[in-house]
């Protein structure tokens, strides 16, 4: 049999929505290989939150006692619970954690290891993935032949599907060596809404003229329950903080919804955010790059655009 186990990282005692869809992913994952879904959680999940894992697809979920926040930690949780279920495929929704530990796993395991995978795998003849490459201007088609196979998925790779187990929950506990890396500082984003995990994103360019302008963005995001996100100029001015920075030398994002305001499209840009389901652009440039990437546009000065779009927002939602 071969059985799937999923990481699960966990926010303010809740699994994180991306986790959740790798939940779901790796169960349809178990169904394919005719095995079962295995969910491991750390003690930063509260144990009354453990039940959604199954009703995103867990068969059983794994509860450790610990709460290791290393990556190298985490790796050797990962493997434990890999060892103890003979699991042929481990997998976890793509975050800065998980890109650090999952390799180290890959290389306890001797197995096959793929990042950033944007569909579920096709299995009639191997086990073939897509991946995400080249800041998401290209999808590379690759096949893993090792016994084990590890992936990390990319939000929004597959639908977050209602699967309704009942829970099974069993206590997992692990003697872990401490890492010989650790954290002297965690500067926590700012904002309501986490960038790497948000649904819909606002952002905006330097066409804002200036930081004092960034009023009428937030309120925007507010009433779309949005992270906010800038171009790098911005951020390089110290306009907005570094962390909303997006691009190719920013944070990569997929939201279902992304809104461009007052920035020009560039290709350092684009790399960072093609990836969104649907692209807005409102720019009062209509040569503006941008409008060639996007599903919608609004050609206009975004100081009028903006408020009037919030004010319909609000009278809707
Ligand atoms: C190696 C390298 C890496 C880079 N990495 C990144 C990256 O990761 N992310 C990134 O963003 N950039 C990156 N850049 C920079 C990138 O090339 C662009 O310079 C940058 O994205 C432009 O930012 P912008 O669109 O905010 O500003 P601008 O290019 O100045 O564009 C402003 C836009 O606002 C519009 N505008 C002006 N006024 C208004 C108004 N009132 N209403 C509506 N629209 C208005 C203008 O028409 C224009 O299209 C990188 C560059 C290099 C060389």
């Amino acid at each position: 049999m071969s059985n799937v186990l999923i990481y699960v990282e966990a926010e303010n005692n809740s699994a994180k929505k991306t986790s959740l869809e790798a939940v779901s992913y790796g169960a349809t994952v178990a169904q394919m290989l005719g095995g079962k879904a295995i969910a491991l959680a750390t003690a930063a999940l509260a144990a009354d939150k453990t039940e959604e894992l199954a009703k995103y697809g867990a068969d059983k979920v794994l509860h450790a006692a610990q709460n290791p926040s290393q990556s190298e930690e985490i790796a050797q949780l990962i493997v434990a619970a890999a060892h103890q279920e003979n699991v042929t495929v481990i997998l976890a929704a793509k975050s800065i954690v998980v890109d650090l530990a999952l390799p180290m796993v890959g290389a306890k395991l001797q197995a096959s290891v793929a990042t950033n995978i944007t569909e579920l795998p096709e299995l009639s003849n191997g086990f073939v993935v897509r991946r995400s490459a080249y800041s998401g201007k290209a999808i590379t088609k690759v096949e893993l032949s090792g016994k084990i196979k590890v992936l990390s998925i990319k939000k929004n790779a597959s639908e977050l599907r209602e699967y309704h187990k009942p829970l099974l929950l069993e206590p997992f506990s692990v003697e872990i060596t401490p890492s010989k890396i650790s954290v002297k500082e965690v500067k926590k984003q700012t904002g309501e809404v986490l960038l790497s995990e948000a649904d819909i994103v606002v952002s905006a360019g330097r066409g804002l003229k200036g930081p004092e302008n960034w009023g009428m963005i937030e309120e925007l995001a507010k009433v779309l329950g949005a992270a906010t996100a800038c171009s790098k100029p911005v951020s390089d001015m110290n306009w907005r903080p570094h962390h909303e920075h997006v691009g190719q030398t920013g944070i990569k994002i997929s939201p279902n919804l992304y809104i461009a305001i007052g920035i020009s499209g560039a290709i350092q840009h684009l790399a960072g955010v093609n990836a969104s389901k649907v692209i807005v652009v409102i720019n009062k440039d209509p040569e503006a790059p941008f409008f060639k990437a996007a599903d919608y546009g609004i050609v206009g000065d975004a100081f009028e655009v903006v408020p009037k779009l919030t004010q319909a927002l609000k009278a809707v939602l």
